[in-house]
């Protein structure tokens, strides 16, 4: 992962003058920006995790390189979503494939034509929605890759409409021909379609994601309404006036609120760029993929987002990750205590 500043820390740890080296740094640093710290003393991780906690910072990235420790750090807490108090299982993210049709450069998950599909398969879903029956689950998203790249999609999604009410996230590229056949069977009232269009105009979401895609995936929007579908627009952006002006684009066409997700992108899989995000920064959303349980769908192929290859019992995934978050939780306050100075 790529800084803005590299703090060379030598010999030196906590107890040694690492700090004032880490205070200065940050002082030429604005919220947002990223700091390495390169170390041959491991455990500057442990103290350095810790001080992140306390300062509201965050830990982002841990690498070894050449027999080094490096440490990324980032400055400041990212903004809360306001509905961040949401219980732990209401929303359900399913991964069933990793291949998609596209290639963009910020792909949280490094999907692309080449990829390989690592599908969860429509056995398993049924699974998951027999048992997620009494689990609390309210919402399951569907994502990937592109589920409509699947020939059974139609039944994955017919078999999540019957244990909650379901979005599927796409790029409404392939809505047509059998996929398109395939979604008219299901139930309007319990079918989203969530379709990416990060941009009012074809410049930016083309850059992003390929020449003429921004015009297909507006087709798709229209086809998908014309079905008679709920559609939801997401849109991925790099800054606050990139955000601010898909919002009024969405003004103008008086898409309401509830249909319209604008985020910021995050700096995991391809993305060179964006917010980085560490585990203590987001609040679990149970994520399933055909290699196990992950914390929350953004990282959904990574390491420090990773909590059991265990997917069923569903009910003890969903433990796993209730246990994990009130790790956390008591990890932050007694660290409050720890560092309590009166
Ligand atoms: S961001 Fe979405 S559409 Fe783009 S490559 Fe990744 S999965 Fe495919």
């Amino acid at each position: 992962m790529k800084a803005d500043f590299e703090v060379y820390a030598g010999a030196k740890t906590f107890a040694s003058g690492l700090l004032p080296e880490l205070i200065a740094a940050l002082r030429c640093a604005r919220p947002g920006d990223l700091i390495a710290i390169l170390s041959g003393e491991a455990s500057v991780g442990v103290d350095l995790e810790a001080w992140c906690r306390f300062t509201h910072n965050s830990l982002v990235d841990t690498s070894v390189e050449a027999g080094r420790s490096r440490w990324v750090v980032r400055y400041g807490e990212v903004s809360k979503s306001a509905d961040t108090d949401r219980p732990i299982g209401s929303r359900l993210w399913l991964y069933t494939n990793f291949d998609c049709n596209l290639r963009c450069d910020y792909c949280c998950v490094r999907s692309s034509p080449t990829a390989p599909r690592r599908a969860l398969g429509l056995d398993r879903v049924r699974q998951i929605a027999a048992e997620s029956a009494g689990l609390g689950v309210r919402e399951i998203f569907v994502t990937g890759g592109e589920p409509f790249l699947l020939a059974d999609i139609g039944e994955i999604l017919n078999a999540c409409t019957t244990a909650a009410a379901t979005t599927v996230l796409t790029n409404g590229m392939l809505l047509a021909g059998r996929r398109l056949e395939s979604l008219r069977a299901l139930p309007r009232d319990r079918l989203t379609l969530q379709i990416s269009l990060d941009s009012p105009t074809p410049e930016r979401h083309d850059r992003h994601r390929g020449t003429g895609t921004w015009a297909r995936a507006w087709n798709g929007i229209d086809r998908a309404r014309a079905e008679g579908f709920r559609v939801r627009l997401a849109a991925t952006v790099s800054s606050d006036a990139e955000a601010d002006e898909f919002r009024r684009f969405l003004d103008e066409r008086q898409i309401r609120e509830a249909d319209r997700v604008v985020r910021r992108i995050a700096l995991r899989g391809v993305a060179a760029e964006g917010i980085a995000l560490a585990r203590a920064d987001l609040v679990p959303e149970i994520t399933i993929t055909a290699e196990g349980v992950y914390w929350h769908p953004v990282g959904a192929e990574d390491a420090d987002m990773f909590l059991t290859p265990n997917i069923f019992p569903l009910a003890e995934s969903f433990s796993a990750v209730r246990h994990a978050f009130e790790r956390e939780n008591e990890h932050r306050r007694r660290l409050a205590t720890i560092f309590n100075c009166a």
